[in-house]
C-alpha cells in the first residue's frame, strides 16, 4: 500500500505538480497531513501571527491514478481518518467572520483523548474527523490551498469524513489527488476561521469513472448525495450551488425543470460549509430516500 508522508506537500493546486506517487484504481493509499499550521503552533503562547504563512495550508501528495484523465472522475472513498492527540484552535485579531467580537488574537492547544476534545474542564466533546483541504490540480489555474473550487481544495464542508465519497472532476493526467488541513471538529459556518486543527492520516480508496462530466465535488453519504459549490459571495455560492444540484437530480429523472424545482424546495437543505475562507462554501443536501423511486446513483 502506497503512503505519502507529510513532507510531500503542495502548497497549491497546479497543472505543474508531479506526483509524489502513482497508483492503479481500486487502490488503497494513506496520506500522512500535517495540520494547517504546518504542525509549527504547539504551544499557547505561540499565536497565529508568529506562524511562517509561506506554509500554511499544506496539502499532502499528489497522487496519480493511473489512467485517469481530462473529462474522468475521481472516486476518491475515505476509509478512515485518525488525528493526531491534540489539536490547535487560533483566534486571530483580524481574521474570520467575528473578529468585532474577540479580545484580540489567542491559541488554544486542545487534547484528544478517546475520541474526545477537551475544551476545558467542563466541555468535551467526541470528535467528528473531516478533511478540510482535498483536490485535484485545476485545468489552467494554480490555485493556494487554502481557496475552494470545482477543483476541491479547501471546501471545509465538514460532511466530508470517514465511510464517505467525494467526486472530483479530472484536468490532468492521474488527476493529482492531494489533502489535509483535517479537523478534529467543525461547525457550519467554521465561523472563527479554523476547527480543531489536527494533523493525523487519511486512507483512501481511490478509483475512476470514464467520460463523465462533472461540474463540481460531489459527495455522497450513507444518506444523501450532497453538491458542493463555491464562489466570491454567500449569494454566488448559494446560487451555484442550487443550479448545479438542478441539473444533478435533472440528469438523473424524468422530473421537469418545475418538479424538480418543487422538490429541491422541499427536501433538499440548502447549507453553508464556510464563510471565511477566500470564497464561500455551499453545499446542497439530497436525500436518497426521498428519490429512492429514482434509484438516484453517481
Ligand atoms: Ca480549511
Ligand atoms: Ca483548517
Amino acid at each position: 500500500m502506497v503512503e505519502i508522508k507529510a513532507n510531500t506537500s503542495i502548497y497549491s493546486f497546479s497543472p505543474d505538480n508531479k506526483p509524489a506517487a502513482t497508483v492503479q484504481p481500486g487502490s488503497v493509499a494513506v496520506f500522512e497531513t500535517r495540520d494547517c499550521f504546518s504542525n509549527q503552533i504547539e504551544t499557547e503562547d505561540q499565536l497565529f501571527e508568529s506562524a511562517d504563512w509561506s506554509t500554511i495550508n499544506p496539502a499532502t501528495g499528489p497522487l496519480a491514478v493511473e489512467g485517469a484523465e481530462k473529462g474522468d472522475v475521481l472516486v476518491v472513498d475515505i476509509l478512515d481518518i485518525e488525528t493526531a492527540e491534540f489539536g490547535v484552535m487560533t483566534a486571530v485579531a483580524d481574521m474570520g467572520a467575528i473578529p468585532h467580537l474577540l479580545d484580540g488574537s489567542e491559541t488554544r492547544i486542545i487534547p484528544i483523548k478517546d475520541g474526545w476534545a477537551e475544551f476545558n474542564n467542563e466541555l468535551k466533546f467526541p470528535i467528528k474527523p473531516m478533511v478540510g483541504v482535498i483536490g485535484v490540480a485545476p485545468a489552467e489555474e494554480t490555485i493556494p490551498c487554502g481557496t475552494p473550487g470545482i477543483h476541491g481544495g479547501n471546501m471545509d464542508t465538514k460532511e466530508i469524513r470517514k465511510g464517505t465519497r467525494l467526486y472530483l472532476p479530472v484536468w490532468q493526467e492521474g488527476g493529482l489527488l492531494s489533502m489535509g488541513d483535517l479537523h478534529a471538529l467543525q461547525a457550519d459556518g467554521e465561523v472563527l476561521f479554523c476547527g480543531i486543527e489536527v494533523a493525523g492520516r487519511v486512507t483512501v480508496k481511490v478509483d475512476v469513472v470514464k467520460g463523465k462530466e462533472l461540474a463540481t465535488p460531489i459527495l455522497e453519504t450513507e444518506s444523501h448525495f450532497y453538491v458542493i459549490g463555491s464562489a466570491e459571495n454567500l449569494e454566488e455560492a448559494a446560487k451555484v450551488t442550487m443550479d448545479w444540484t438542478h441539473s444533478f437530480l435533472k440528469e438523473r429523472t424524468n422530473l421537469t425543470n418545475n418538479e424538480v424545482g418543487m422538490l429541491m424546495s422541499l427536501l433538499c437543505d440548502l447549507q453553508i460549509s464556510q464563510i471565511v475562507d477566500p470564497l464561500i462554501t455551499c453545499r446542497m443536501a439530497i436525500p436518497k430516500a426521498s428519490f429512492s423511486a429514482y434509484k438516484i446513483s453517481f
